[in-house]
């Protein structure tokens, strides 16, 4: 006999716990299943040194400050998964830590779906997918292995020890890649830093973050892009007290900057020459929002003392304008590539119809194509800030507004009350 609940949430990041909290205040059953631990990604799967990128009065959930953290400092990776735990414990979240789902299926002629797992199964009426917007690194295939001694993803890296005497290559230049780069080369290493297209925000300008201004000028709101739009990886670092993602700066500290890693040939790789070019539109995007930021100002008379200083970049470093376009990796000393290229998603258990053709997940808001099927924490789900902390909070209160909805339709004609509405309606 399988277990039976309304709900199964698979996952407990963030997304996982933050479901669960508005399933919870819904008085809707469920159960988190998670198979390694709360919060594991940011436990395990981040660099030793890393720190939130947001400020600790940002990037949290609205129920809850970090314990023991000033509001304007950045919580540590571990820092991080405790305030998860500790969020989950307040809340009281039915989180089962060691059970992975193995697969999630319709039921045939019924609804809901059978959830089977490493500690058997469980039919559900509902399931979330909150796995996570990073969940299978991605390493474009093109060094072969062992052109190099090492070549690792991001998310296998930990420190500077890990890797073998000698130059380092990070490829991608988000806020991974320069935070990578950044602490490879204050640790004395040989640093190239191939540099794609991006979008490099002060850190901090007339007094207020990044992150309050993006709110204020409701950039975080910004809508899911249309499909094929060009996501711009965004480059912040929280690192020694936070400071702005200035390429110039990196330069100076003797990082040799190159474009995008194209190709490699019996032992030389080659970068596009596009590096004076993606400079140069984070510059406009920085530059942009500092406007905005100043006529926000204007017009609306806060008192935030000017910062003209910020708006002079000064020279492009040495080598932008004609940078290397190739690399003989053994002659340069290069033993390690850091691969800063992202992530894929993994929803090879969830085997329901909520796919599009190219075999992303097919939703809006989180509401797959599937009924009874959703998803959390992916990148754009609702807004540019979906897959950050306080992102995924707000698109959990709207996936469980619409299962709420979602089992007054289903419970008609079936309560004491025949006949009984809907509990609310989704505008
Ligand atoms: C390097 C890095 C730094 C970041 N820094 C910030 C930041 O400073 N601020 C911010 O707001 N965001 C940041 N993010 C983005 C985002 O907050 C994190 O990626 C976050 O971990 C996403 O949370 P999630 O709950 O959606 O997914 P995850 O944290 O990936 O959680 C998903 C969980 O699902 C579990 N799981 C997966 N498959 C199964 C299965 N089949 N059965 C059971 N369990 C399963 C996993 O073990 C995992 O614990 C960062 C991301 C990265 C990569």
């Amino acid at each position: 006999m399988s277990e039976e609940t309304e709900v199964v949430v698979v996952g407990a990041g963030q997304a996982g716990v933050a479901m669960s909290e508005h399933l919870g205040a819904h008085g809707v059953p469920h159960i988190v299943l998670e198979r390694h631990r709360i919060a594991e990604r940011w436990r395990s799967e981040r660099w030793d040194s890393l720190v939130a990128n947001g400020p600790a009065w940002h990037d949290r959930f609205p129920g809850m400050e970090f314990p023991g953290l000033a509001p304007d400092a950045f919580a540590s990776k571990e820092q991080v998964a405790d305030y998860f735990v500790t969020y989950a414990e307040k809340i009281g979240a039915p989180i089962r830590c060691g059970v992975e789902v193995t697969s999630v299926r319709k039921h045939s002629a019924r609804p809901g779906f059978r959830v089977e797992t490493s500690e058997g199964s469980i039919d559900a009426r509902f399931v979330v997918a909150a796995t996570g917007p990073f969940q299978r690194p991605v390493i474009p295939p093109i060094v072969p292995d062992g052109a190099v001694p090492v070549q690792i993803h991001s998310s296998g890296y930990r420190n500077p020890e890990q890797l073998p005497e000698g130059a380092v290559l990070v490829v991608g230049a988000g806020s991974s890649g320069v935070q990578i780069a950044d602490e490879l080369r204050r640790s004395g290493r040989r640093v190239l830093l191939s540099v794609g297209p991006h979008d490099r925000p002060a850190r901090e300008y007339r007094g207020r973050d990044f992150c309050w201004w993006l709110g204020v000028l409701g950039r975080w709101d910004e809508e899911t892009p249309p499909r094929g739009a060009e996501h711009v990886t965004i480059a912040v670092s929280g690192a020694r007290g936070g400071h702005t993602v200035d390429f110039r700066a990196l330069a100076a500290d003797g990082i040799e900057l190159v474009g995008l890693t194209a190709s490699y040939d019996d032992g030389v790789l080659h970068f596009a020459p596009d590096l004076a070019t993606n400079i140069a539109l984070g510059d406009a995007k920085y530059l942009e929002l500092l406007r905005a930021a100043d006529e926000y100002v204007e017009r609306n008379g806060f008192d935030l003392p000017e910062e003209p200083e910020a708006h002079v970049l000064g020279p492009d470093p040495e080598g932008v304008a004609d940078p290397r376009l190739e690399l003989d990796l053994a002659g340069a000393g290069v033993t390690s590539i850091v691969w800063a290229t992202g992530f894929a998603t993994d929803y090879s258990w969830l085997e329901v119809d909520a796919f599009d053709e190219h075999g992303r997940p097919d939703q809006r808001r989180g509401v797959s194509s599937e009924p009874g099927v959703y998803f959390l924490g992916l990148p754009w789900l609702s807004r540019r800030g979906s897959s950050f902390i306080w992102g995924v909070w707000h698109d959990a209160r709207y996936v469980a507004d619409h299962i709420t909805t979602q089992r007054g339709y289903l419970a008609y004609g079936t309560t004491d009350r025949p006949g009984a509405a809907p509990a609310s309606r989704q505008n």
